[in-house]
Order: structure tokens, then sequence, then C-alpha cells
């Protein structure tokens, strides 16, 4: 193995909390800082007119390989687990930039109530009213706190929408269940296409509160606090699993790579495959050195670093983890340990598809295009009589409909499942037809968590890492009181025969849900029961911090990159104002 120039920093994984952190290290201070990212190079050139739906949205061209690497899966712990060969419910990002060049861009904050998940609801609701397994905790950090960090990253991405509680100011239109925010959004909403304006007009019509959903497809062209100008988006449709052609969506190597070109004390290496942690720790604490590699040419390599992030999204984050041996593995029986407890993953499912008269041209949208209403979300409802706790936003999107993935859905009125009847029916449905989505909080449960798979093995030679997961009753019974409103609203829109969902049974790895998968090196305020601190340091291991979304103990209903942005520029500027004048735990 050859050892490198020891530099100040290594940050491995080159997506969004990777190069962000890189951004702020290397504009504001002098540190070296070394990215390893194991997939190749991506600029916005990149995606031309030779994207399509079969390359990129069924083969995933932009994904992880999941023949050189993927995760096992199983319900319980009684079970074998077995190697998901394709993607299904989750898609993991490879290359420069990560999942955020290919990410729809729904830009929503998380509920102030949700970093205080544990406490509030016991204040509310007292402790016998939790499911009996659960392992819901609260965060660490607030909301208040972390309000400033939403609003730069809002203003970093341009985010566009319309505010509904500047302040403690309601304002309708916006959304009024959401945390008060300091400002309006950088950018106003996108446009709303026909399907999407529909569901608006209907959920209003019924009393709900429905809003444009935030989006980092920005709506007319902008130019960042950094300098960084972007086209307005032009609702091509090829957003989700695709790199923006224009660069109207916000993706980490057009707003955060031409920043750090300009930095010299900033280099990235693509092709470089972090597969150790190498440090000097026992279990009580100890210091990391650097970590192992291997380089684009296949050869092993040392990098030492003062200062190291793990930036490699919630599943490689918390398989590094267990394959360097830092922490205490969780243990479900006994409870101890931490690392690898809390995995989570949104509740994500189509309540209500509906088949409606009028073509509803559906092949123009974007990724975050849409109307969402949060009247059943959080605990905005009354809880009182209902068997669970929590619930979701329901949203219309207007993403743009691909023929491959959407051709051939025909209310459940035809019988016919192929033939002339079922052909002319398909025909005639593919633009009429619409899903009016649930996105729900995922509580944690003391069963579901990840840990390094005893049989089956990467490209490598390394563990995979095992998931074990699956729903309990409470998001059960939270999908069987969604389910009528989403279709009570379908048929409010005028839809003349709607499908709703069948409801959850247990986890479908073969169903896109959504990318947001959490937990796994957790944060929180006791090293007894999370990974990393408020400041997503390593507890035992202080010149460790560990970015993104493994560190959320539990799934909220928003999309997760806006929290993870501002948890990172939090993180970001309390290593340049504090951390570096006194390189010691911060809590
Ligand atoms: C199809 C899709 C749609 C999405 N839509 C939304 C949305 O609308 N809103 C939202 O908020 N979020 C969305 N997401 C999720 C969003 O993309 C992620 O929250 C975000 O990208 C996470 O950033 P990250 O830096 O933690 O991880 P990533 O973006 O995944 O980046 C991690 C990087 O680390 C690299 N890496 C991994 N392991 C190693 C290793 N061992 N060595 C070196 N490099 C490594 C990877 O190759 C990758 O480039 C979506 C995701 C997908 C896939």
């Amino acid at each position: 193995m050859k050892t490198l120039p020891t530099v100040d920093v290594v940050i491995v994984g080159g997506g969004w909390t990777g190069l962000l952190m890189a951004k702020e290290l290397g504009s504001h201070t002098a540190l070296s800082v070394v990215v390893l990212e194991r997939g190749g190079p991506r600029k916005t050139d990149d995606y031309g007119e030779d994207m399509d739906e079969l390359d990129y949205a069924i083969r995933l061209g932009m994904m992880q390989d999941a023949s050189r690497e993927t995760v096992t899966l199983r319900h319980t712990a009684s079970q074998r687990a077995l190697p998901l060969r394709q993607h299904g419910s989750f898609l993991p990002g490879s290359g420069l930039g990560g999942a955020g060049e290919h990410w729809s861009g729904i830009c929503p904050r998380i509920l102030p109530d949700c970093f205080e998940l544990l406490s509030r609801s016991i204040e509310k609701y007292g402790s016998n009213r939790l499911p009996e397994d659960h392992a819901i905790q609260d965060w660490g950090v607030t909301y208040d706190e972390l309000e400033p960090h939403y609003t730069r990253a809002e203003l970093l991405l341009g985010i566009s929408g319309k505010a509904g509680n500047i302040r403690g100011n309601h304002i309708e239109g916006g959304n009024v269940f959401e945390g008060w925010r300091s400002a309006e959004y950088p950018t106003p909403p996108t446009k709303i296409p026909y399907f999407s304006a529909l569901f608006r007009d209907a959920a209003k019509a019924l009393g709900y509160h429905p809003y444009p959903i935030p989006a980092a497809t920005t709506s007319p062209a902008y130019t960042n606090p950094d300098g960084v100008a972007r086209a307005g988006c032009t609702y091509c449709g090829f957003c989700e699993r695709f790199g923006c052609m224009i660069g109207a969506k916000a993706q980490p190597t057009n707003i955060l790579l031409p920043v750090i070109q300009k930095r010299k004390n900033v280099s990235i290496r693509t092709g470089a495959w972090v597969r150790r942690i190498v440090h000097d720790t026992t279990q009580s604490g100890g210091r990391a050195r650097g970590v192992s590699y291997i380089d684009a040419s296949g050869e092993e390599a040392f990098q030492p670093a003062e200062l190291i992030f793990l930036a490699t999204w919630t599943l490689n984050n918390t398989r590094l983890l267990l394959l360097s041996q830092v922490g205490e593995t969780y243990n479900p029986a006994s409870g101890k340990g931490t690392l690898g407890r809390n995995l989570t993953h949104q509740v994500n499912f189509p309540a209500a598809t509906a088949f409606c008269d009028k073509p509803l041209n559906r092949f123009m949208g974007s990724g975050a295009a849409g109307v969402c209403i949060s009247d059943l979300d959080g605990d905005l409802f009354d809880h009182g009589e209902l068997p669970f706790l929590r619930g979701g936003t329901l949203l219309a999107l207007s993403m743009g409909f691909r023929p491959i993935a959407n051709f051939g859905v025909v209310p459940q009125g035809v019988k016919a499942r192929w033939g002339s009847e079922w052909k002319k029916a398909a025909l005639h449905y593919y633009d009429r037809t619409g899903s009016i989505n649930l996105q729900g909080e995922h509580l944690a449960y003391r069963d579901n968590y990840m840990d390094l798979d005893p049989i089956y093995k990467d490209h490598f030679g390394d563990p995979l890492l095992r998931l074990t997961l699956d729903w309990r009753e409470n998001e059960r019974r939270m999908a069987e009181f969604a389910i009528p409103k989403a279709v009570e609203i379908a048929r409010a829109m005028g839809a003349k025969e709607v499908t709703p969902f069948s409801g959850l049974r247990s986890y479908d790895a073969t169903r896109y849900q959504s990318s947001h998968v959490q937990g796994g090196a957790i944060m929180g305020s006791s090293p007894d029961r999370s990974v990393v601190n408020p400041y997503l340091q390593h507890w035992q291991v202080s010149n460790l911090f560990v970015l993104g979304a493994s560190a959320f103990p539990q799934n909220a209903s928003a999309n997760p990159t806006p929290t993870i942005l501002a948890l990172t520029y939090r993180t970001a500027d309390t290593i340049v104002n504090r951390y570096l004048k006194n390189p010691a735990a911060l809590a």
C-alpha cells in the first residue's frame, strides 16, 4: 500500500454533503482538503440529448452498480438476509455529485417538533401511547437552532416556493403549518402543471391548505450568494433520475463544484473507493489517522489526514464505520451499542391513482413541480381517537410522465389484462392518469437496524451491509387513515375512477419508495444512545465527523436534503469557529 503525503482534511464522498463541506472549508480556511469519490467525474455538459428513459430511469445509469456493491435485506432478525441484486425501493447514487445529480429537488423543511419527537410525544400523549418497541429519540438540536442554516441552504440552492410562516405571520397560499422561517423563499414557486392544479383546487374546496411544493428546480434564472448563476426550469420532464441538461436543477456539480474549482487548497480524486477509516481507537476513544482506499488504477493507498469526514450517504457511512470497527455495534437483543441502530425508510406510496376524463399533459413537468397539503402531517391534526401517531403529506407531483415506466396503468374497471381491450384502455388512460402520494413519517424501532452480513461480500471481498427492516402497525394504520382522504380528493378532482393503494404489508424492496433511508450513525445528546454528537462529531473519535441522513434518529415526512445541508453548514461553522481553535470534543 502506498502512503500519500498528509493532508489537513480528507472528505470521503463527493455528493451534497461532501462537496458542501469542501466548499466551506476551502473558502473559509487555508486547510488542505482532499475529496475522495468512488465514482467518476461529472459536469453539466455530460447531461445531453443522449439521456433517455431506458438507460437512466430504467437501467439506472447514474446509480451505484449493484453487481459490485449492494445490501442484503431481511424483515426480522430470525430470517436469513438475501442480497438485493437490483436496486428497487431506494436508489443509491455514485459519481461526483452523488444522488444530488439525479434527485428530484423537492425541498421542504422538517417540522419543528420532529427534532424533539420523543420528549414532545411523551409530553402530549404519555409514554404508554408510544409503540412498545419504539426507539425514537430527540436529535440534540432544535428547529430554532437550525433555522438560519436552513435559510442559507435555500439561498444556496435558490429554492422556489411560497412561504407560509415568516416569523409567525401565517401567509395564505404557502404552507401555513410549516415551522417559522426568517425569510421568503429565494425564488417564486414553479409553474403548477394541470394535474397538480386540479389537486390544488379540489383540496382547497375540501377545506385543506394546498401550497406549491418547494423546489430546487428553480423557477426563474437565479444567481446564488456565491455568484453561481443557473437557468430557469423548462419543465422538460427529464429530472428525477437524470442530471439536468441545462443546469436548472440545483446539483452539487453545478452550484458547489464551480466554487471548489477556484479554491487551490481543495482537490478532488475520483475513482477513489474508500474501504477503511484507519484509527488508533478503542471503544472508549481514540483518533482517526486517515483512510485507506483503492485508487482509479486499482492500487491501494493510505491517505493520512488530521480531520476526517464521512459523507458517503446513510448506508455507506454506517458500513464504513462497521467495517473499520469504529464504535460499538448495536445489538438489538441487549440494546447495547449504538452503531447501526434506528434504520428507517420514509413511508411513501401512491395513496390514490386518479383516472381522469381529459388529457393531463403529463409529459411536461419537473422533479419537484406540484402541489402538496400538510394538514395530515406530523401532529397537526387530532390523534386523540386514532390508532397511530404522526402522519404525512399528500402530494400531487407533475414530474414528467415516462412512457416505459408509466404506460399500461388502467382503472380497476378494465378487466382485460392483455389484448385489444387492454391496449385501447392503456392508450386512452396514458395521459389521463396521475397519483396522489403519501409521504409519511417512519418511527424508529428497536428491531430495525443495520449490521454486517455474515455471508455476502462486495467485489473487494468486504462484507455487505445487512438491513433488518419491516413496517409496524403504526405505519400500516397511518396508511389506512390517509388512503381514503386521498381517494376523496381524487374524486373531487373529477376523476372518473380512482384506485386506492392496497395498503402497507411487509417492507417491499421492489417498489420504489424514495431514497430517504436514514439512521445507523444517529445524532443525539448522549453517547449511550447516539453515534455522533449534535455537531455530527463522533463521540469517541473527536477528529471524525459523519455527515448526512445517517444522523437522523427517525424519518420525518419531509424530504431530507435541506436538513442534511443545514446540518452540514452548522458543522462547518462549528469547525471553522470552534474546533480549529481547540481540536477537541465539541459536546
Ligand atoms: C432518485 C432520487 C430522488 C431524490 N429526490 C430527492 C428530493 O426530491 N428531495 C430530497 O430532499 N432528497 C431527494 N433525494 C435524496 C438526496 O439525493 C440525498 O438526500 C442526498 O443526495 C444525500 O447527500 P449525501 O451527500 O449524503 O449522499 P450522496 O448524494 O449519495 O453522495 C454520497 C457520495 O459518496 C460516494 N461514496 C459512497 N461510498 C464511498 C466510498 N466507500 N468511497 C468513496 N466514495 C463513496 C458516492 O459515490 C456518492 O457520490 C433523492 C434521491 C434519489 C436517488
